[in-house]
C-alpha cells in the first residue's frame, strides 16, 4: 500500500478549507493546509467581516440624523477613516490568530505559503521548495475580483483595496450592480462620500426579487447614492489627483476614485490543475459532483472555487460535508434550496427561497402577501423610508416558498424565517404564530390579504 505524508492536504485556509481541515482532523485524519496570504480567507480578511464592520461605521450618520426627532441633538460628530481602518485591522488580526490557534488545536499542520499540484497526490510548496504527498487533496482556493479589460482599468481599485485606503475619497464611482457594489455604495455614502454607482443593466441586483430591486434603488437614491443604470464604462482616464470616466454613451464623469465590483472569478489558474487532471468549466470553476468530488478520484473542491453559491456559510457546509463523506463514512450532500442571504445595504435586504419570478416558473399558481409600511421608528425620525415584506406561497400546498424583506434588520429577520421555511412551514403556520408587538417582523404573521393572484396556469 502507498504511504502518504498526510491523509488530507487542503489548499487554501479560508472558510471552506479551514472547516474541512478541522473536521477531518477530528475524525482522525492527518491533515495539512497551505495558505498563501492570510489564514481565514476572503470572509475574515477582506470580505464579510471587515465589510460588516464598515457597514456599522456607515450607519452612524443616518442614526445621528434620525436622533433629532427623538430629542437628541448630535453636534460636532466627526468621522476619522484612519481610526476605523486601524480598529478593523486589529480585529481582523485577532480573528486570524484565533483561526491559527484552532488549526493548531486540531493538530492540522499549516504551511504559510503557496501550494501547487504536481500530480494527483503530490503538492509542491513554493517557498520552502519541498513536495509533500497526500491520499486526498481538497482545493479550497476561493476566488478573486474580476475587472473587465477596458482602457484605464489599471486605475480602478476593487474590494481588496477598499479595505486599506490611506484616505477616504471625497467622491467615488462604483461600477457594478451586485452585492459588493451595492454594499460599498451604501458604506461610502454613509461615511459622507459622494457616491455614483454605475450599473450596465436596467436595475441593480439582477437575480433578486423585483420588488426588492426597485424598492432598494429608490431608498438608496433617497439617501443620496446616485445610481445610474444602463451605464457602461468605456474608459477610465487618470487626471492627476482625480479620474475621468467615459461612458459608452459618450457622457463623462469626474471622480476621485473608481472601484470595480463586477463579480469574482475562481482561483484555478497557475497551480497545476492540468497536471493533476482536474477538469474546469466555462468560468474557470472546478467542476464537482454532488459530494464535491472533482474529475480526479482523490481530489475534491469546495467553496467559491467551484462557483456554486459564493457565500461563506455555503463554503463552510461544503467543507463539513466533505469531511463527513471522506473521513467519517457518512456520504453527505448539500441542500442548496433554502439559503438565506442579505445585502448589507442601507436599507438592508434579506431574502430566502424563491423570488416572485422564480416561484411563478416553478409553481405556476402562487399567492403573494405583501406589506409596505413606514417603520414605527421613522414616525419620529421623520425619515422618508418604507419597509417592505413579501411572502411568496405555493397556492397548491400552502407552503411558503419565498420571503423577501427590505428594511432595517432584514437579514436578522430572514435568518429565523429560513428555519421555518426549511421545516416546510405553510402560510397557515405563519398565521397561527403569535405576533411580537411592536416589531416590524410581526407583519410576517399578520398579513392576511392576498396581494395579487395570477390566474391559474394550465
Ligand atoms: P476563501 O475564503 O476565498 O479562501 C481561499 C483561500 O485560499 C484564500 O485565503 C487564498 O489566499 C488561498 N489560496 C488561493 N490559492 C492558493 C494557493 N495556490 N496556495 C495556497 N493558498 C491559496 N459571504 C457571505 O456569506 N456574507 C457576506 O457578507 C459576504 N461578504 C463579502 C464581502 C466581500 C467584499 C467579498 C469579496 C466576499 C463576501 N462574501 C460574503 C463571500 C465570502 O467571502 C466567500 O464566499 C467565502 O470567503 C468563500 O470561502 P472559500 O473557502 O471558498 O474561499
Ligand atoms: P455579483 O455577481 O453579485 O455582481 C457582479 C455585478 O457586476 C453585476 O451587477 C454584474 O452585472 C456586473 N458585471 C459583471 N461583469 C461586468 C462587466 N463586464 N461590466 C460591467 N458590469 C459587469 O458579484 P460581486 O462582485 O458583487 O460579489 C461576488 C460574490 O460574493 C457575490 O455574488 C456573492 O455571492 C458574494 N458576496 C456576498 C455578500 C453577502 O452575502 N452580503 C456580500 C458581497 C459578496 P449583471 O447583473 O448585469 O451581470
Amino acid at each position: 500500500m502507498t504511504s502518504y505524508d498526510y491523509d488530507l492536504f487542503v489548499i487554501g485556509a479560508g472558510s471552506g478549507g479551514v472547516r474541512a481541515a478541522r473536521m477531518s482532523a477530528s475524525y482522525g485524519a492527518r491533515v495539512a493546509l497551505a495558505e498563501e496570504y492570510r489564514v481565514g480567507g476572503t470572509c475574515v480578511i477582506r470580505g464579510c467581516v471587515p465589510k460588516k464592520l464598515f457597514v456599522y461605521a456607515g450607519r452612524f450618520s443616518g442614526a445621528f440624523e434620525d436622533a433629532a426627532g427623538f430629542g437628541w441633538s448630535v453636534t460636532g460628530a466627526k468621522f476619522d477613516w484612519a481610526t476605523l481602518v486601524a480598529n478593523k485591522d486589529k480585529e481582523i488580526a485577532r480573528l486570524e490568530e484565533l483561526y491559527k490557534k484552532n488549526l493548531r488545536n486540531a493538530d492540522a499542520k499549516l504551511f504559510p505559503e503557496r501550494a501547487e499540484l504536481v500530480d494527483a497526490h503530490t503538492i509542491g510548496l513554493i517557498e520552502s521548495g519541498k513536495n509533500v504527498t497526500a491520499r486526498y487533496i481538497l482545493i479550497a482556493t476561493g476566488g478573486h475580483p474580476f475587472v473587465p479589460d477596458i482602457p484605464g482599468a489599471e486605475h480602478a481599485i476593487t474590494s481588496n483595496e477598499a479595505f486599506h485606503l490611506k484616505t477616504l475619497p471625497k467622491r467615488i464611482a462604483i461600477v457594478g450592480g451586485g452585492y459588493i457594489a451595492v454594499e460599498f455604495a451604501s458604506i461610502f455614502n454613509g461615511l459622507g462620500v459622494d457616491v455614483v454607482q454605475l450599473y450596465r443593466g436596467e436595475q441593480i441586483l439582477r437575480g433578486f426579487d423585483d420588488d426588492l430591486r426597485t424598492g432598494l434603488a429608490q431608498e438608496m437614491r433617497k439617501r443620496g447614492v446616485d445610481i445610474r443604470v444602463n451605464a457602461q464604462v468605456a474608459e477610465i482616464i487618470s487626471e492627476g489627483d482625480s479620474y475621468a470616466i467615459k461612458l459608452s454613451t459618450g457622457e463623462r464623469l469626474e471622480t476621485d476614485l473608481v472601484m470595480y465590483a463586477t463579480g469574482r472569478v475562481p482561483n484555478t489558474s497557475g497551480f497545476g490543475l492540468e497536471a493533476a487532471g482536474v477538469v474546469t468549466g466555462a468560468r474557470g470553476e472546478i467542476v464537482v459532483d454532488d459530494y464535491s468530488r472533482t474529475s480526479v478520484e482523490n481530489i475534491y473542491a469546495v467553496g467559491d472555487v467551484t462557483n456554486r453559491v459564493a457565500l461563506t456559510p455555503v463554503a463552510i457546509v461544503e467543507g463539513a460535508a466533505f469531511a463527513q463523506t471522506v473521513f467519517n463514512d457518512n456520504r453527505s450532500g448539500i441542500d442548496y434550496s433554502c439559503i438565506p442571504t442579505a445585502v448589507f445595504s442601507e436599507p438592508e435586504i434579506g431574502t430566502v427561497g424563491l423570488n416572485e419570478t422564480q416561484a411563478r416558473e416553478k409553481h405556476g399558481d402562487i399567492d403573494i402577501y405583501k406589506s409596505a409600511f413606514k417603520p414605527l421608528k421613522h414616525t419620529l425620525s421623520g425619515r422618508d423610508e418604507e419597509m417592505m415584506m413579501k411572502l411568496i406561497v405555493d397556492a397548491a400546498s400552502g407552503r411558503v416558498v419565498g420571503c423577501q424583506i427590505l428594511g432595517d434588520d432584514a437579514g436578522e429577520i430572514v435568518q429565523s424565517v429560513a428555519i421555518a421555511m426549511h421545516m416546510g412551514a405553510t402560510k397557515a403556520d405563519f398565521d397561527a404564530t403569535m405576533a411580537l408587538h411592536p416589531s416590524a417582523a410581526e407583519e410576517l404573521v399578520t398579513m392576511r390579504e392576498i396581494w395579487q393572484r395570477e390566474p391559474e396556469q394550465v
